[in-house]
């Protein structure tokens, strides 16, 4: 109920006239519901302290989740704070007939998470002179109340990161030159699912020898070569929640420059996990690991920002990147992943996620950062 009355409270400062609003981002639905479902949309009335002259009490006051067919045993066990209703036809156009029906006037929608043609088809079901002014773009209230993680949040992610870890001490085994890129995913993801994962969270990145300037070289049949670094960047999904990592090894003898990029990416990671803390600018943070890689000559290679929120999805805010002027909160769960890239030549990442705690930052991804030349 927390998580909704935070919402009705984001909604009537950022849209003051809107007398509901819409949610159609699944992601969002189960954050505020527990509805898991992929189809559904939830429709919240705004909760009025004190109904006055410009409120108007609407027929009915309380949140509704519609779903279809599929999912009529499903809604009613795990939706919380919120009425179900299982639609016939459309589940937007039947949110649409209850809003009208209940006496909404403006209805607030997500304008990061809605379409032109939804929009146009979201009109289309509010009849007459309404439909003009009925729909009202506000922007993601959800996503931003889902960047800081409860106490129940951290301990899932925390779960997640967990088991990201232990997969990545026995995926260690499994490096080897000769071998497929992919063979390196497919065992790492099996192992996932009978750890209880649900699925990964992305897809699995092995990218080996040349292929480590990749940024986000997916596995692929590649057989991993006798001298070159391998990227290994995963992560699973366990009771809903993301976990996020990278860690680079290095199979044969290394070079001096692959051994400096390596050691210069350590310490800018350091760098930016010792920025972390509340109040502080992400964009800070960003800077704090670039700096040491243009120390190193490296700032160059170092082509994407430093790392971003980790929870229901495995990209949410808040980015943590050059000039974010965002502030840390205490509870937001970041990744923290610097790396450099040189065409044809190598790359290296290194990646944890942190929780922004009251002093500072928790690493929730403990696994060794230390140099691996196997
Ligand atoms: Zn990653
Ligand atoms: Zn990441």
């Amino acid at each position: 109920m927390l998580r909704l009355k935070k919402l009705s409270a984001a909604l009537q400062s950022a849209s003051p006239k809107a007398d509901a609003m819409l949610i159609t981002h699944p992601i969002d639905v189960r954050y505020l519901t527990g509805f898991t479902g992929s189809n559904a949309a939830l429709v919240l009335p705004l909760e009025r302290p004190s109904p006055g002259k410009t409120w108007r009490r609407l027929r009915v006051p309380k949140p509704v989740m519609f779903t279809d067919g599929r999912y009529i045993q499903q809604a009613k066990q795990e939706t919380k704070h919120a009425g179900v209703a299982i639609a016939q036809g459309p589940i937007l156009r039947e949110a649409c007939a209850w809003m009208v029906d209940a006496g909404v006037r403006r209805c607030a929608f997500d304008a990061e998470h809605t379409t032109v043609a939804t929009l146009d088809m979201l009109r289309q079901w509010i009849p007459g002179k309404q439909r003009r002014s009925f729909f009202q773009p506000v922007p993601p209230l959800a996503a931003g109340l889902r960047e800081t993680k409860d106490v129940e949040e951290i301990g899932r992610i925390r779960a997640a990161a967990q088991l990201g870890c232990r997969l990545f001490e026995d995926l260690l085994t499994q490096i080897e030159a000769g071998k497929r890129e992919i063979d390196v995913a497919a065992h790492l993801e099996f192992a996932a699912r009978m750890a209880g994962a649900e699925g990964m969270s992305f897809e699995t990145i092995v990218a080996s020898g040349a292929r480590s300037a990749l940024p986000h070289g997916n596995a692929t049949g590649q057989r991993m070569p006798r001298r070159g670094f391998v990227v290994l960047d995963f992560g699973v999904m366990l009771k809903g929640y993301c976990s996020d990592m990278t860690r680079t090894v290095h199979l044969g003898r290394a070079t001096a420059a692959e051994r400096d990029a390596y050691e210069a990416v350590l310490e800018a990671q350091f760098a930016a996990i010792a920025a972390v803390r509340p109040g502080v600018q992400c964009g800070e943070v960003d800077e704090a690991a670039r700096s040491v890689l243009r120390r190193a000559k490296l700032a160059d290679f170092f082509t994407h920002s430093t790392g971003h929120g980790v929870g229901l999805e495995i990209h949410e805010g808040p980015r943590i990147a050059a000039q974010q002027q965002q502030t840390l909160k205490a509870g937001m769960v970041i990744t923290i992943e610097p790396g450099v890239y040189l065409p044809g030549r190598f790359g290296a990442r290194i990646e944890d996620m942190a929780l922004v705690t009251r002093s500072g930052a928790e690493i929730l991804t403990p696994a060794t950062k230390a140099w691996i030349e196997m």
